[in-house]
This record gives C-alpha cells, structure tokens and sequence, in this order.
C-alpha cells in the first residue's frame, strides 16, 4: 500500500489522504490508520456505498486527525537519512561513483549507483539482513522444540510482524531487522512456538519466555516503537535530475 494511490478527502478536520479499498469479506464498512503509507483506509463491503464510508470518515474526523498527527515522521530513504539496523543508527551515504555496493562500513549504510534506485537498493539490502538475522534463529528455536518449520519468508506486511500458517509456514516482516536484536529474537520464538500451539493459551506463552526469556520488555518495545518502523522508507522521494 502506498500514498501514491491515495485520495485527499477534506474534513472539517482538515484535509486527509485516504485509501478506498472494496473487500469481499468485510461485513461493515471500517476505517484503520496505514502507519507505512500515513493514509486512513476505508473498507466497503461490497454492497456498502461510498457514502457510508464518507459518512464514517465524518463521524470520526477528529480521531482521524489525531492519529495521522500522531504518527512518527517518516523516514525517506535518501542521502543522509539516518535509519536503525538491528537497532543501531547508521547513516546511508550515497556513492555514486563507487563500484557497485551496499554495504555497512564505519556507522554508515553505504550504497553505490544511481540516486533513483537508492531507496530500491537500501530496502534489498534490509531484507535480505533480515533474511541473514531471522532465517538461523528459526531453525535454532525450532530445533529446541523438536519441531520443523516448512517455509521462511520476509515480506513487507504492515499489520503483524510474523505470522505461521497451518501447514508450518512462517513469515515474517523484512522491517524487524531494524529493531534490536532482543526483539528480532523474540518475534521469532513466538512464530516458531505456534509450530507447536496454534493458540495464545498459556502453554503457547510459557514456551515463547522459554525460549525467549526477554519476552516482555521486547513486547513492550514493539508496542511503543515499533510503528516507527513502519514509517522507514514510507512517502514519495521525489529526485530532481541534474
Ligand atoms: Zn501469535
């Protein structure tokens, strides 16, 4: 999802960018924030007019207005932009004469070539330290449970930070590896758990602080920062040529 696509729809409240988004499962029009995209997004069920989700937004114009205010700024990825990785802050440094490179080297995230695939380049290189930082601790954590998990995957989803299907599939965020190690891990043991229980009993929880004995200040983490997290590389990056 992007701000690109979305609509300005003025409210008393001011104007705000706003999502249209049709869904076949949806019973009852709903409005939710895209911290990523700083959009409101309203869903219609099929049927449902768009004068009922323009009736909503009205509705909740103020709390729409507050919570697009209260979001973090957003983090573009560009020259100078300072952004966490396993959270520690380096800075991206574009080198465009340099031989072809991403690479972390004295506090900086140094990346060769053109400016125009910069913010492509930056968000490869996340995803695949990601990949390197969450992919072995899986296979660690599920060793201990005696347990095998069936597919890893990194994806860019914006409401939950991993996930495990029934059939053994976990994902999980490319976005976690900038937050610190102790919640990279924590995130991990709670998938990896769900091989075992599929539920959020107490069972399911006492094997997550086994095997991730930081469990609670890594939830607290993620509840108070992790939206920023959202907000990196969020926003249209206009580039000027010349
Ligand atoms: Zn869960």
């Amino acid at each position: 999802m992007n701000s690109k696509d979305s609509e300005i729809v003025v409210l008393p409240s001011g104007p705000v960018p706003v999502r249209w988004r049709r869904s076949k499962r949806a019973r009852r029009v709903s409005l939710r924030i895209d911290a990523s995209g700083g959009t409101v997004i309203v869903t219609l069920p099929c049927r449902a007019s768009r004068a009922l989700g323009m009736s909503l937004l009205l509705d909740h114009a103020t709390w729409v207005k507050e919570r697009l205010e209260a979001l973090p700024h957003p983090i573009l990825l560009r020259d100078g932009a300072e952004i966490p990785i396993h959270g520690e802050t380096f800075r991206v440094r574009h080198m465009p004469c340099a031989r072809s490179f991403t690479r972390l080297e004295a506090g900086e995230l140094q990346v060769s070539g053109d400016v125009e695939f910069l913010p492509r380049r930056v968000r490869d290189f996340l995803a695949l330290e990601a990949k390197r930082a969450l992919v072995p601790q899986v296979a660690t954590m599920a060793a201990r449970l005696g347990m095998q998990p069936n597919r890893v995957t990194l994806k860019d989803t914006r409401t939950r930070w991993g996930s495990c299907s029934a059939s053994g599939n976990l994902a999980f965020s490319w976005r976690l590896v900038m937050a610190p190690r102790f919640v990279q891990h924590y995130v991990v043991a709670h998938e990896v758990a769900h091989l075992r229980e599929m539920n959020h009993g107490p069972t399911f929880w006492k094997l997550v602080e086994a095997l991730s004995p930081q469990m609670q200040p890594a939830m607290a983490w993620l509840k108070q920062e992790g939206v920023r997290l959202l907000r990196v590389g969020c926003g249209v990056l206009l580039v000027l040529p010349g």
